[in-house]
C-alpha cells in the first residue's frame, strides 16, 4: 500500500518508488500521478480504479477483490494512492480485507495533500508564532445536516485560538462549512485559503476570509482535488513562502517537440522552472534499415593501421550516435579500446557526458561553437585534417554542412548513418487538445526537423501555431520557423538546453505573483 505523494511525482517515497520498480501489477487510484507508472516494469499489470476513470469505476469490494485475485496469482502488487495512504484513502480497509484473507499488505507512507498543497501555495500548517496545532478534517459530510462526525464546535476553539484546518474533499461544501464555523463562534474574518491542484505545475489558489473565499473560490472557476486551509497561517506573508509560484516560468505553458526519448532533459528543465510542460514528439528514432554500413566502419575503426584499417578521427554529433557506437561494438564482439588511437570529437556537453558514461571515453574536441566550420577548424588544429580519415556517424537527415567543410580542409570523410528519423504517425492527442484550445504559451524546437515535422503533423490545422511564442535552438532552427510563418521567436545565444531554456524565460513577460492576484 504505497502512498504516492500529493501530485509532484518526486514527492514520492523512496521506499515507494523502490517498490514500485519492481513490481508486477499497479493498482492505482484518480489521484496518483500516472507519470509515476513509467517507473513500473514495462511488463507490470496496471490496473485503475480511479474515481474518475471513464467508464467503470471499481466498487470498494471490487477493488478490494481484484486486489486479492492478484495477489494470489503470486504476484507483487503496489497499490498506488493518492498522498498518504491512510488519509482519507480507505488504505486501512484494503489491508484488514487483505489481511483477513491471509494476503501480507505493508503500508509506505505518503506525503498527504493537506501539508503539501498548503506549503507550494505559500502556507506553512504550523508557525511558532501563530499555529500550533493543525486538525485534518475531512469535507465530505456536510455538516448543516446535522450528518457530520466532525466536532465543529470543537474545531473552531482550536482555530480561534490560532490553530490551523486543512479540509480535504470540502470545495463543493465549503460555503455549509463556513457556515458552520461561525455558527460555531468564529469569526468570519478568519483567514482562509483554497488550493488545488496542489505541488503540480498548474496549481491554482485563492485566498480571503472565511465570509469570503466560497465566492471566491467560484469566481476563481476553482474545483477539486483542492485542499482548504482555515486559520491565521492562511494569512502569512513572510519572505520566501512563495517558493514555488515565483519561478520563473510558472503558470507558463510550454509545448516540447523533441523525441519522446530526448525530450526528459528538456522537460526537467522546464519544469523546475515551474512551467507546465506538454510532450508533442515529432520526431522518432529508428534504427537504420540494415547494420551493414555501420558494422563496416566499425570493424575497420578495429583494425590496425596496416591491414588498411584505423580513423583519424571519429565524430559524434549526437547522444543517439554515441548510443548507436556502444551497442554495435558490443554487438559486434568490440570495445572502447578501438578508440585507443583515434581522436573522437564530440557536439555538445550532453553527447561528451554519454561517451564517458557509455563507453569510458574522454572526448578529444569539444568545440565551443556549434558550426560545421568552427568543427572543421578545431579538428585541424588539433593535428591537421589533410589526408586524415574521418568517420561520422549520423543521422539519416543529418545537414551537409560539416562532411563538405571537412572535405574541404582535405580530409577523406566517410559518414554512415547510425540511425534513421521518421515524424511519429500523428501529433500526441493532448499536444493537439491543448493547441486546439489555445492552451500553449510556447513551442521550443531543437531542430529544423522539429518545426517542419509539427507544421506537416498539423496539416489542415497549421494556423493553430499562430501567435504562440516559439523558442529556437539556433540560427538555422528559426530560420526554418521563420519561413513556415511561425514566430515571434526568441533564440538560444548557444546550442544548449540551458541556454534555452534561459531565452524563452527571458522572452516571458513578468507574472503578476499569485498571492496578489489572491487576496
Ligand atoms: N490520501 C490523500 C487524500 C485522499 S482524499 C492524501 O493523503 O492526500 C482526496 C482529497 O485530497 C481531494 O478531494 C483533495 O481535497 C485532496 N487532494 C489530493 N490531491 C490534491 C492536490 N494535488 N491538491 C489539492 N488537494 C488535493
Amino acid at each position: 500500500m504505497v502512498g504516492a505523494g500529493p501530485g509532484d511525482p518526486g514527492l514520492i517515497t523512496v521506499t515507494g518508488r523502490d517498490l514500485l520498480c519492481r513490481a508486477d501489477a499497479v493498482v492505482f487510484d484518480a489521484l496518483a500521478n500516472p507519470a509515476l507508472m513509467a517507473l513500473a516494469p514495462a511488463s507490470a499489470r496496471r490496473l485503475d480504479v480511479g474515481k474518475r476513470a471513464r467508464k467503470h469505476k471499481l466498487t470498494q469490494d471490487q477493488t478490494n477483490q481484484l486486489l486479492l485475485d492478484l495477489a494470489r496469482e503470486g504476484l507483487t502488487v503496489v497499490r498506488l494512492k493518492g498522498g498518504d495512504p491512510y488519509l482519507f484513502g480507505r488504505g486501512a480497509e484494503e489491508c484488514a480485507f487483505l489481511t483477513r484473507h491471509g494476503v501480507r499488505c505493508e503500508v509506505v507512507p505518503g506525503v498527504t495533500a493537506g501539508i503539501a498543497a498548503p506549503a507550494t501555495a505559500g502556507i506553512p500548517v504550523t508557525h511558532r508564532k501563530t499555529a500550533s496545532t493543525v486538525t485534518i478534517v475531512t469535507g465530505h459530510e456536510d455538516p448543516t445536516k446535522g450528518r457530520t462526525s466532525v466536532d465543529y464546535g470543537g474545531l473552531a476553539a482550536l482555530i480561534r485560538t490560532g490553530g490551523t484546518a486543512c479540509f480535504y474533499m470540502g470545495v463543493g461544501r465549503l460555503p455549509a462549512i463556513a457556515a458552520e464555523l461561525t455558527a460555531q463562534g468564529l469569526s468570519a474574518d478568519t483567514p482562509a485559503a483554497a488550493v488545488q491542484w496542489g505541488t503540480l505545475p498548474n496549481q491554482r489558489q485563492v485566498g480571503g476570509t472565511l465570509a469570503t473565499l466560497p465566492e471566491a473560490i467560484v469566481a476563481a472557476g476553482l474545483g477539486a482535488p483542492a485542499i482548504i486551509v482555515v486559520g491565521a497561517v492562511a494569512a502569512l506573508d513572510e519572505p520566501g513562502l512563495d517558493f514555488f509560484t515565483d519561478r520563473p516560468l510558472f503558470g507558463v505553458r510550454v509545448l516540447v517537440t523533441r523525441t519522446r526519448h530526448q525530450a526528459s532533459g528538456l522537460s526537467e528543465r522546464l519544469l523546475s522552472a515551474g512551467a507546465q510542460v506538454i510532450e508533442a514528439p515529432t520526431l522518432e528514432l529508428v534504427p537504420p534499415a540494415d547494420w551493414q554500413a555501420v558494422d563496416t566502419a566499425l570493424d575497420r575503426l578495429a583494425q590496425p593501421r596496416a591491414a588498411g584499417g584505423a580513423y583519424d578521427w571519429l565524430v559524434l554529433t549526437s547522444i543517439n550516435a554515441v548510443d548507436t557506437l556502444a551497442d554495435r561494438l558490443d554487438e559486434l564482439g568490440h570495445d572502447a579500446r578501438v578508440l585507443a588511437g583515434v581522436r573522437v570529437a564530440v557536439v555538445g556537453q550532453a553527447t561528451a557526458q554519454a561517451l564517458r558514461t557509455r563507453l569510458a571515453v574522454r572526448a578529444d574536441l569539444l568545440p565551443e561553437r556549434f558550426t560545421a566550420a568552427s568543427l572543421a577548424d578545431e579538428m585541424a588544429q588539433k593535428g591537421g585534417l589533410k589526408g586524415k580519415h574521418c568517420l561520422l556517424l549520423r543521422a539519416d537527415i543529418a545537414r551537409p554542412g560539416l562532411p563538405a567543410a571537412l572535405a574541404d580542409a582535405g580530409a577523406v570523410v566517410d559518414q554512415v548513418v547510425a540511425y534513421d528519423t521518421r515524424p511519429p504517425e500523428a501529433l500526441d492527442p493532448q499536444a493537439l487538445e491543448a493547441l486546439r484550445g489555445g492552451a500553449v504559451d510556447w513551442i521550443t524546437f531543437t531542430s529544423s526537423s522539429t518545426v517542419r515535422n509539427l507544421h506537416a503533423l498539423l496539416g489542415d490545422e497549421a494556423s493553430l501555431l499562430n501567435g504562440v511564442k516559439t523558442a529556437s535552438i539556433g540560427p538555422a532552427t528559426t530560420e526554418t520557423a521563420a519561413a513556415l510563418g511561425l514566430g515571434p521567436t526568441v533564440e538560444a545565444p548557444v546550442a544548449t538546453l540551458d541556454a534555452l531554456v534561459q531565452a524563452l524565460a527571458d522572452g516571458q513577460p513578468p507574472v503578476v505573483p499569485a498571492t496578489e492576484q489572491a487576496v
